[in-house]
């Protein structure tokens, strides 16, 4: 019998945590089990059971576990694996990934004997199943998972998962899509992964429920990742109608509960054979992973920003499907430039499908040049006459509109008349943006608001200028100039429920609005029947953004926008706002021409060695002083430069660099991708931590973002 646990507790602290195991307890102990322990001098906290052992720790008081939460283990062998993974890769703790990864009603301890629960723990983990309400171990118990049991199984044929009838209803592809899947087959004959290149509306998704099919006929399970929650809504629809309740959906706006009971029933004997979910999904139990697919994958969403492990889920999915020895299909209109570099390279298969289903044709697009409308005073606002033209065009016939603007809220910002003051956040480095609808001025950072001020305080005018329009003011605008028409919005304000995002998208998709205005969220791949004009209404504010990724991103972004319109029938009419008419990456939006965005983009990042020629560790430094900031990133830079030399650039400070009170510095660390990256890893976190542990810094923070996007 083991004595000894090393626990993973969800704190930013590296590595694990030895704990005595009571005799009592010792012959309930599994690995992937919750355990509730001791920590700090007052509290509790629940962990999860990484190693079993009988190596008596030495120089230190070795505390006991009080209680093991779990009869079976809640967590699988190979899922502690991938965490371990995560924590290595990323620069963070296991901790943080355990954080991460386990919804929150997991997490807590849910024991009577527990000294301080959280205040707003509730007393057990009901898991409402059907009409009982049953606590996690009871349900464990009654489903009989046992790691090896479920490893044995795998990749095997199953007799539990019922007789197939989906059969009949899978849609019949046409020639082109079904060509496309026969080189995917293909491709999966040589390469793990293979990248699906298909235009917007080509029928990407009919494709993906082909392969879906196939795998749940070879009895294994499916992951489908979505960047974004707005789109689940739709796509469990279609595949639904055609799997039924073989599917399970997880996300962020689900309930604790709702996820903790997707997370047991994968556990169980009869989990759900296709997860569809956005990034976190990674982290589910999957005991014979067939197939991962993620769709428009060259999505920023799929990379966490705040707070740690700032993983990127495309990137853990392929590693975790390597491990499972499942295929991977990741499918865009737009690939990633690392992805089609790796297609490009051999790492990647790659297939091809250029041509809309249905015969239909891309989007015609035509360029607005701002700039001469402006010279010959024929735009006032944010509409040219000839996207006003075209919009009314469409309503008369009963057609749709797409306004596109990467700004929310009314005003960006807004300005003194007289003597120039403009209204910025106490907290953040950044000017507040107007809110009309609420009549407040909001950080976009912090969410710090206050009021609109009638007057100056600077010198009491009251003539406060507006500045640039959010789409707030789109849509009221827009309201004005069609008085007719139906008008919705939907950006981060409006979406901030469930039910709210997926009833603008409702009533759109059924024709209950007319126009939708929207920020990237509409840009996303979502298929609305009658589109027939999509205005961007300045592509600027994108190409401008500080950011070497700043004309990709730009290029996905107006050419997935464009793709919303003319899904069906008729060719869709795009109109491209800039003030940039010339620009070349302007002109490879209109051309449709990936290829050569994806040439001219390449050489720049070549020149300048970014990815994915060069791999990129961002650190960030914050602390409350401008001084100690500074101080701090001077001291950072110099240990690491006599290390890494040349590799090390900076410190410098990020586009905003103030956000909640705290100055933040950063480094930045280009490597060339034959550096091996353990010892980088070392360097990195003995550097932190030993500067940490100077007095000067200890309340200052240090964390790393490998693979920024
Ligand atoms: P993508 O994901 O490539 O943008 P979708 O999969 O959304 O394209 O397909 C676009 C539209 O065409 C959808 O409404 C879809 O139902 C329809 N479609 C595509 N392929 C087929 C097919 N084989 N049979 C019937 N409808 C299809
Ligand atoms: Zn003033
Ligand atoms: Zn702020």
């Amino acid at each position: 019998m083991p004595h000894f646990a090393d626990i993973i507790l969800p704190v930013p602290l590296q590595g694990l945590f030895t704990y005595s195991l009571p005799a009592d307890l010792d012959g309930r102990a599994r690995v992937g089990s919750r355990v509730v322990v001791p920590f700090g001098t007052k509290k509790t906290q629940t962990g999860l059971i990484a190693r079993l052992h009988d190596n008596t720790p030495t120089g230190i008081e070795v505390k006991a576990i009080l209680e093991i939460m779990d009869e079976q283990p809640v967590v699988l062998p190979a899922q502690l694996n991938l965490w371990q993974w995560i924590a290595d890769y990323y620069l963070c703790s296991i901790g943080e990934v355990f954080k991460a990864a386990l919804p929150g009603k997991m997490k807590r301890a849910d024991s009577p004997h527990v000294d301080s629960p959280p205040v707003d723990s509730p007393p057990a983990l009901p898991v409402r199943e059907g009409a009982e309400c049953i606590r996690l171990d009871e349900r464990m118990q009654h489903s009989k998972v046992t790691a090896p049991s479920l490893t044995g199984r795998a990749g095997g044929e199953s007799g539990a998962w019922g007789e197939s009838t989906w059969g009949e209803s899978l849609p019949s592809l046409s020639p082109a899509q079904q060509t496309a899947l026969a080189s995917i087959h293909a491709e999966w004959q040589q390469h793990a992964v293979c990248l699906l290149h298909g235009v917007t509306s080509s029928g990407k998704t009919e494709i993906y429920i082909h392969l879906i099919a196939e795998a749940l006929k070879q009895g294994r399970q499916v992951l489908y990742l979505l960047p974004e929650i707005v789109l689940t809504s739709q796509l469990t629809e279609r595949l639904q109608a055609v799997f039924g309740d073989r599917l399970g959906v997880y996300h962020s706006k689900f309930t604790d509960v709702q996820r903790a009971r997707v997370w047991l029933r994968q556990l169980s004997d009869t989990p759900y054979e296709i997860i569809v979910g956005v990034r976190s999904s990674v982290f589910l139990p999957f005991a014979k992973l067939g197939l991962v697919i993620v769709d428009e994958e060259h999505e920023v969403n799929f990379k966490q920003q705040d707070p740690a492990p700032r993983y990127n889920a495309r990137n853990v999915a392929i590693l975790m499907a390597s491990r499972a020895k499942a295929r991977v299909l990741l499918g865009t209109a737009t690939p990633s430039l690392d992805s089609y570099y790796n297609a490009r390279l051999g790492k990647y298969g790659l297939v091809r499908l250029s041509q809309r289903y249905g015969q239909v044709q891309l989007p015609e697009v035509e360029i607005v040049d701002l700039q001469e409308l402006r010279r010959k005073r024929l735009i006032h606002g944010p509409f040219s006459p000839q996207l006003l033209e075209k919009m009314r065009q469409a309503l008369d016939a009963h057609e749709q509109v797409i306004l596109f603007q990467n700004r929310r809220g009314y005003a960006p910002h807004i300005e003194c008349h007289v003597c120039g003051w403009v209204p910025r956040c106490p907290h953040c480095d950044v000017s507040l943006t107007m809110h009309a609808r609420s009549g407040r001025m909001t950080c976009h950072y912090c969410g710090f608001t206050t009021e609109i001020p009638a007057r100056c305080p600077n010198c009491e005018n009251t003539e406060l200028k507006q500045h640039g329009f959010g789409t707030e003011r789109i849509e009221e605008d827009i309201a004005h100039i069609f008085p007719k028409a139906r008008v919705a919005r939907m950006d981060l304000d409006t979406t901030r429920s469930r039910a709210t995002y997926e009833q603008i998208i409702h009533d759109f998709a059924s024709g209950e609005t007319d126009i939708l205005v929207g920020t990237q969220m509409v840009t996303k791949g979502l298929d609305f029947e009658r589109v027939s004009v999509v205005g961007i209404l300045s592509a600027d504010t994108m190409l401008n953004q500080p950011d070497f990724r700043a004309y990709e991103r730009s290029f996905q972004m107006m050419s997935q926008v464009a793709g919303r319109a003319g899904r069906r029938q008729r060719q869709g009419y795009v109109l491209l706002q800039t003030m940039e008419s010339s620009l070349p990456l302007i002109q490879h939006v209109v051309s449709g021409d990936y290829e050569a965005m994806y040439t001219e983009q390449m050489t720049e990042r070549r020149r300048y060695a970014y990815p994915p020629f060069f791999r990129l560790i961002f650190i960030y430094m914050k602390h409350r002083r401008a001084d100690t900031a500074d101080h701090l990133a001077a001291e950072l830079t110099g240990r690491l430069k006599a290390l890494f030399g040349q590799r090390v650039l900076g410190p410098d400070e990020p586009p905003v660099a103030r956000v909640q009170s705290l100055f933040i510095r950063r480094v930045m660390l280009k490597l060339e991708p034959a550096l091996p990256l353990g010892k980088v890893r070392e360097v990195l976190l003995q550097t932190k931590t030993e500067l940490l542990a100077a007095k000067a810094y200890s309340s200052a923070q240090i964390y790393f973002d490998v693979d920024p996007l």
